[in-house]
């Protein structure tokens, strides 16, 4: 008697039904940005990523969705849970890593730094037009001379006269910077050698300018900026008034690293779906691929990956709702995931062969932007080290 052919189940990504936690209201919501991402953002991202450019035609639609300020409460925020925002962003990866880090980068950072470091007045000015998208922002810490070192060795400085502040120096890999409205800018004080935060207006400030960096290999479809500010006037009144030292801008990086391991998922997700589907349908030695015991060991994995890493998400963010979470909680979260991430997305590529490194077959996209997420909001070196020093009490950064 012939084998009987069984059709195969669509790939699942939620084994362990984590969407099951989800409040009716909260699983619509992520219904309707999965069904954004798949029905506008999926036919053409690849094509922006090839062109390296952003694509402002969702815009319209993504505001339709009214997710600004999603994870935020009051001042014209959507608000919503810890796990909200995880699931969201994750949903997003799962498409796309560049849209969702477009999306975190303005709601996260630039947003995150006016709730958690702005005075009330800060953010009834600026959080309203930000969460309406109609003004976006960037978020600028890291340096051309200083990344991982930034806490100590800020070199950009500020120098308060009468009323305003005098911003000098560079910022780089700035997301979303050669376009946006309001950069938040993180410089040292001269005066006190604290780091301090600034709201810029880029449209609006003379001598800063921005230059697009160009050729990268990974999240090409976001825009990231080289920013130059030369003796920029910036007004007291745009001081972040709760930001005194690097801690405060710690605060707000400790809420997206969070977000960073939920994209890491996300992008795993989707390499693993179209992983598997590719597995299905393609065929050598006159059977499915999928069929393979050595391919199969390459699913397990990359699934046992996937679930380790939502499970690990889903408890952070239910402690983040409880209000326990600690620094060391969300380093070991950004680098568990995004090492885990790593590791699926070159299996991914792996089950397809060669057509594993062509963009057409969907894959590729994640394997090569899983690598910004890897080092962008501090490396697994400085994740690890955080942890450590939680751990051990001994510092070992330097
Ligand atoms: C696509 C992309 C988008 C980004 N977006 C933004 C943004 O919007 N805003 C922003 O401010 N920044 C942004 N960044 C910058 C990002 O946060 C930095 O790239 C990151 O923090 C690492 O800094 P670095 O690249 O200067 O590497 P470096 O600090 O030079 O590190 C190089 C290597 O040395 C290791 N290393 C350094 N110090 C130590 C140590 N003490 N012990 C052990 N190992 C160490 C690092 O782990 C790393 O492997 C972005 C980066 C990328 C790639």
């Amino acid at each position: 008697m012939p084998a009987q052919s069984i059709k195969p189940p669509a790939p699942n990504v939620d084994f362990y039904d984590l969407a099951g936690t989800l409040t009716p209201g909260e699983l619509a919501l992520v219904e309707q940005v999965r069904a954004f991402m798949r029905t506008k953002v999926a036919p053409i991202i690849d094509e922006y990523w090839i062109e390296d450019a952003f694509p402002f035609e969702l815009l319209p639609a993504f505001k339709e969705l009214n997710l600004g300020g999603l994870g935020l409460e009051g001042y014209g925020c959507r608000g919503g849970s810890a796990k909200l925002y995880g699931f969201v962003a994750m949903e997003m990866a799962r498409v796309d890593p560049s849209f969702c880090t477009f999306f975190g980068v303005h709601d996260g950072l630039a947003m995150g730094s006016i709730y958690f470091d702005g005075s009330d007045e800060q953010k009834r000015t600026w959080l309203p037009p930000m969460a309406r998208l109609e003004k976006i922002g960037c978020f600028g810490l890291t340096e051309p001379e200083v990344g991982s070192g930034a806490a100590g060795g800020l070199m950009t400085t500020a120098r308060r006269e009468g009323d305003a502040w005098i911003l000098n120096g560079r910022k780089t890999w700035i997301g979303n910077a050669p376009w946006c409205d309001i950069s938040i800018i993180w410089a040292r004080d001269v005066a006190d050698s604290q780091v301090k935060g600034f709201i810029v207006e880029n449209k609006l400030t003379p001598g800063l300018s921005v230059e697009k960096i160009e050729h990268k290999i990974s999240l090409r479809v976001v825009q990231n900026g080289l920013i130059t500010l030369d003796n920029c006037l910036v007004p007291e009144a745009n001081r972040l008034l709760s930001a005194n030292s690097f801690k405060d801008a710690a605060r707000v990086l400790r809420k997206t690293r969070f977000a960073v391991g939920w994209m890491a998922t996300g992008c795993q997700m989707g390499a693993y779906e179209h992983a598997v589907a590719y597995a299905l349908e393609r065929h050598q030695f006159g059977k499915s691929i999928a069929a393979f015991q050595l391919v199969q060991d390459l699913i397990a994995k990359m699934l046992g990956n996937v679930t380790a890493c939502q499970c690990l998400l889903l408890r952070l963010a239910a402690m983040a709702d409880e209000g326990k979470v600690q620094d060391a909680h969300d380093s070991l979260a950004k680098s568990f995931c995004t090492a885990r991430m790593r590791e699926t997305v070159a299996w991914a590529r792996e089950i397809l062969g060669g057509n594993g490194i062509v963009l057409d077959y969907e894959v590729a996209r994640f394997f090569a932007d899983a690598e910004a997420l890897y080092s962008y909001e501090g490396t697994l070196q400085m994740q690890n080290l955080i942890v450590g020093k939680a751990v051990t009490g001994h510092s070992a950064f330097v």
